[in-house]
């Protein structure tokens, strides 16, 4: 736009750029909606150069698409930054894998009335050479973004695969192995040769092996999963349902899935005992749970309250701070010798 005296006129610009796009049109029987997204800079507050400009305002696109398309923004230098520090974690990534800067923790599953350790969700870390450890939340979205997940997760399996077995060799007995898989790595087309690889290579029973997804990812594409899921419950490991209740289940998939466990999403156990909504809703998956015949553990258990509430509506399996953080591979070996006796 040229001459743009007042900052109004941009707004109103782009508003009726908009709402023009947005007018269904007719072609022969079919109506076709489009929409826009548009991103905007302005000169000179953000540049003087051509060249730069257009390189803002296709930032700033970006981010109109990234809050769902059809509206416009403005750029701001927060833009770069963050765009920048994607390439740069990207590139930190990618290097990170390779040098092997990631480190498998481990926390223990617990039998709520023996206090005995059933099994371990295997959680990664990033060691980064610079910014120090960080936890997954920081970088998982943008590896599975960026499709490094699946490496990642090859990764953390195989490592945590031989960790478990030499454990089992050495006479311990960790239990079960609980592994996270995103979406991405479900459709790894490849995913059932590396178990089996693993598994050959180290000596790992596949019941040993639980894959954990999120209700979340299930849901979005049910049908999908379900033929995943079934295929690799022929290979005889467990599967679990991660962050239950966060999800929006329909009762009726549930039933079709190939699930041997529940567990309880945190934000549900923080409120119990005092929050009754929260514990009636707990209360009725672990009865969910037991009708279905699979297993249900609680995740994110940090009190005795938690606990008691839990043990005696029935939920055997606990997994939290209550116990246990998780650890590195040497703590956990320690909790594993001093639980032998
Ligand atoms: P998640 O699968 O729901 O894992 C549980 C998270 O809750 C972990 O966070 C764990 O440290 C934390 N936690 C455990 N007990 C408690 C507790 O008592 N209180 C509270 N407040 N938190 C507790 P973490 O390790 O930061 O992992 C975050 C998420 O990153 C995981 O959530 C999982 O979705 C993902 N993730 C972690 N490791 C992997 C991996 O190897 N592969 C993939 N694809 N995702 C992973
Ligand atoms: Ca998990
Ligand atoms: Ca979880």
């Amino acid at each position: 736009m040229k001459d743009v005296k007042k900052h109004d006129d941009i707004l109103n610009t782009a508003s009726k750029i908009l709402k023009i796009i947005k007018q269904p049109i007719a072609i022969e029987h079919y109506t076709l909606y489009s929409s826009a997204s548009i991103g905007i800079s302005r000169y000179p507050t953000d540049d003087i150069s051509a060249e730069n400009l257009l390189k803002y305002a296709d930032t700033a696109m970006y981010k109109a698409k990234e809050e769902g398309g059809n509206n416009y923004q403005f750029y701001t230098r927060e833009m770069t930054d963050i765009a920048y520090e994607h390439v740069m974690m990207e590139r930190d990534l990618r290097e990170g894998i390779k040098q092997g800067h990631f480190e498998v923790f481990y926390q223990p599953q617990i039998h709520v009335k023996t206090g005995e350790i059933l099994g371990l969700e295997a959680l990664v870390r990033w060691n980064h050479p610079t910014v120090g450890l960080l936890s997954p939340d920081i970088f998982i979205p943008l590896s599975e973004k960026t499709g490094l997940i699946v490496e990642l997760d090859l990764w953390v399996m195989k490592t945590a695969m031989e960790m478990v077995s030499s454990w089992y060799k050495e006479g311990l007995n960790p239990g079960t192995l609980a592994l996270n898989v995103s979406m991405k790595q479900l459709e790894y087309p490849d995913l059932q040769k590396e178990i089996l690889k693993n598994s050959k290579m180290f000596e790992f029973k596949s019941e040993w092996l639980e894959l954990e997804i999120t209700e979340t990812e299930v849901m979005r594409n049910p049908d999908k999963v379900i033929q995943i899921l079934d295929d690799l419950h022929r290979l005889g490991l467990a599967i679990a349902i991660d962050d239950f209740g966060t999800g929006y289940s329909s009762l009726s998939h549930l039933k079709r899935l190939p699930i041997d466990k529940l567990k309880i999403d945190k934000s549900f156990i923080s409120d119990v005992p005092r929050d009754e909504v929260a514990s009636a809703i707990v209360k009725t998956m672990i009865v969910l749970a037991q009708s279905l015949k699979i297993n249900v553990i609680a995740e994110g258990v940090e009190t005795q309250e938690q606990k008691e509430f839990l043990e005696k509506e029935g939920c055997e399996q606990i997994q939290g701070y209550y116990y246990s953080k998780p650890v590195s591979a040497k703590e956990l070996k320690s909790m594993l010798l001093r639980q032998k006796g």
